[in-house]
């Protein structure tokens, strides 16, 4: 009896435990199986165990927090506060009252307070108090513009998910793409960027990636002071699937920040945003396509234009490249091709490029980092887009837009924060300078002094960034210029023959007011800058060329001067042709034998270096001081 009781007992216990084993085995499989589920991205993310987490991870110190927030039914953490007591900066976040759950996606808004949108849309003159309401909006609204560089009372207007106009070309729309294509992890650094631009830029990207090519959205907080990005958005954030927020405890500046979100990304492909763009549909896969054909190719959409006032989106006309000129400015470059560039007369293929913007760019996450990242060395804001360009070029991979590939980037006003330090720009573009262009950097030097002047004083240290260039073999800036950027023209920059061109009779320059665009006008004479900007040359095929670019020409018509593009046959158009008479100081035009007069419009106007005071124009010649002019050479940059 015993016996069979202590049996009994023992086969009870056994039992017990065979189903305390299956129940374990059956909890640890389905959780490999949610996983693997999660990886394959054909399934709803589990969520995760800990919903905020201080990771030390690949970004170092830099980085703080990440909200990995895959679940909407997630519970806040500790971090944060209950959605009640939200008032950060007095700030009130509000859910809106849906009922459907799929509306509560992006359904929430920030209401600042005073800000009442009711009496705003309503508020009339005839009513004193509402008037009185609508001209403090007025001005609020003015604040606004001030302080983001765009009408953001009226982005907030706008709603968080709004479709584009469809501006592919129509055979783009036949293009079927590879079930198999690599997922791409969207980087978007932000600084202080508006709650309605950011958030519409995240919902873009969710609502037109297909699911199994988005990999993940990364919010990258580059220490962002405004309190709306603070515990709101890591809240907001929290109820979207495939959304993390990562934060920076340094201000990084544009590079850096990609850099730590490309550390903290898993997709295959990283694709850098701004935090103010709206994707057209269908903008991932001819990208990912591009890329997946060739790990080292780095594309870019499209980039259209949201207006910084009304927030129309403009289509950019097509073919589109970037190119810089040689103050190291990028430019999108829409002027079309020479007929030789020509490769092919499709409107959907992808065009090569000297250089790619920073609004998007797609890149192999293992070619990003084998090919150096971005530099380190650059300060906050500036010049990285071109770094990478010539960087991808000359160390092995190439550059292309992607014409079905659309995304829309908002053209703000002005940058919307200020920099603590006044030449941050001129420092950056020094890196590249030294870096990448060797004797060539002394083009650059000329067409900005402060640059010159900057690096005579400072002598910046980009020995990490050579090591780089020569440990992977990087071919040299003759080779990318006659390679990859023959369209830019390169200035002889002759002794004597170029610099300033400073007239004698007026004590003023030759100058072209940037504001006349770059297709060329009417030349005047202003104050003399100093600064690198009045910089032109009289090159050996007789032309005089003015600009960054070298690209428009002194053209006498009639007995006005203007700015022509300069055509790149030889020889040159024997209207734009000078001869520069060293002893009287004229400069000839030599199809009509007339000489360069400045004309000064009007008494000298007081102060106000680049004011315009007259223009250019042709007169028979004469010994007279407005006849005579000096090309002054205002730096000698040093050899490479
Ligand atoms: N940005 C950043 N840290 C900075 C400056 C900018 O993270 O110190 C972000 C910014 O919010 C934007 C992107 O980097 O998403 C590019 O900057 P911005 O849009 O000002 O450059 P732009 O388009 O004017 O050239
Ligand atoms: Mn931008």
């Amino acid at each position: 009896m015993r016996l069979w009781g202590r049996g009994l007992r023992r086969r009870t216990a056994a039992l017990w435990l065979l189903l305390l084993g299956a129940a374990l085995l059956t909890l640890a499989l389905s959780d490999l199986l949610h996983r693997s589920l999660d990886r394959d991205g054909d399934h709803k993310p589990v969520p995760p165990r800990r919903p905020l987490q201080r990771l030390p991870g690949p970004g170092g110190p830099d980085l703080e927090l990440i909200v990995d927030s895959r679940d909407p039914a997630l519970e806040l953490g500790g971090d944060l506060a209950p959605l009640q007591s939200l008032q950060e900066e007095q700030l009130l976040f509000v859910a809106a009252s849906s009922e459907n759950p799929a509306h509560r996606k992006g359904g929430y808004k920030v209401l600042r307070p005073g800000t009442n949108r009711e009496s705003r849309a309503t508020a009339s003159p005839a009513d004193g108090h509402r008037g009185r309401r609508g001209s403090a909006g007025r001005d609020a609204e003015l604040r606004a513009l001030q302080r983001f560089g765009f009408d953001e009372a009226l982005s907030e207007k706008i709603p968080l998910h709004r479709a584009l106009p469809d501006a592919r070309h129509p055979e783009c729309l036949e293009d079927h793409y590879s079930e198999t294509l690599p997922a791409a992890s969207v980087i978007i650094c932000f600084h202080d960027e508006s709650w309605s631009t950011l958030l519409r830029t995240v919902h873009s990207v969710l609502d037109t990636a297909h699911e199994q090519h988005l990999r993940e959205v990364l919010l990258v907080d580059d220490l962002s002071q405004h309190g709306h990005l603070k515990s709101v958005l890591s809240e907001y954030v929290s109820h979207l699937s495939r959304v993390r927020l990562v934060r920076s405890t340094r201000r990084l500046g544009v590079g850096g920040c990609r850099a730590l979100g490309a550390g903290q990304a898993a997709g295959e492909v990283l694709v850098f945003m701004d935090s103010h763009c709206e994707c057209q549909r269908g903008w991932l896969e001819p990208l990912l396509e591009r890329v997946a054909q060739d790990r080292t190719r780095v594309v870019s959409p499209i980039i259209d234009l949201i207006d910084w006032q009304t927030f129309q989106y403009n289509a950019t006309q097509w073919p589109v490249r970037g190119v810089f000129d040689w103050r190291l400015d990028f430019h999108w470059d829409s002027s079309g091709l020479q007929p030789q560039e020509r490769v092919s007369d499709s409107a959907v293929e992808a065009l090569r490029t000297p250089a790619l913007g920073g609004e998007v760019v797609a890149v192999d996450r293992n070619f990003f980092h084998s090919v150096g990242g971005y530099d380190p060395g650059m300060l906050l804001w500036g010049e990285e887009q071109v770094e990478l360009s010539i960087r991808v070029w000359s160390c092995g991979g190439s550059m292309e837009v992607v014409p079905c590939s659309r995304v829309a980037h908002l053209s703000r006003h002005h940058l919307p924060y200020r920099f603590p330090d006044q030449e941050l720009l001129q420092r950056n573009k020094i890196r590249v300078a030294d870096t990448w262009m060797e004797a060539y950097r002394k083009i650059f030097y000329r067409r900005d002094t402060l640059a010159h002047f900057i690096r005579q004083s400072e002598n910046p240290d980009v020995t990490e960034r050579l090591r780089l260039k020569r440990s992977l073999g990087c071919r040299n800036f003759h080779w990318y210029l006659t390679t990859v950027y023959p369209q830019l023209y390169i200035p002889q920059d002759r002794a004597g023959l170029s610099g300033e061109l400073y007239n004698v009779g007026t004590g003023s320059c030759a100058d072209f007011p940037r504001s006349q665009g770059g297709a060329g006008g009417a030349m005047s004479v202003a104050l003399c800058s100093g600064t690198g900007s009045q910089h032109c040359e009289l090159n050996s095929e007789s032309e005089v060329r003015w600009g960054p670019m070298g690209a428009l020409c002194f053209d006498g018509r009639g007995e006005r001067v203007l700015l022509s593009p300069c055509p790149s046959q030889r020889p040159t158009t024997s209207r734009l042709r000078w001869r520069f008479i060293k002893l009287s100081g004229q400069l000839l035009h030599l199809q009509s034998q007339l000489c360069l007069e400045a004309v000064q419009e009007g008494a000298l106007p007081e102060g106000g270096a680049g004011r315009r005071l007259g223009g250019l124009f042709l007169r028979p010649c004469s010994r007279h001081p407005r006849q005579q002019w000096h090309f002054e050479q205002l730096v000698a940059p040093k050899g490479a």
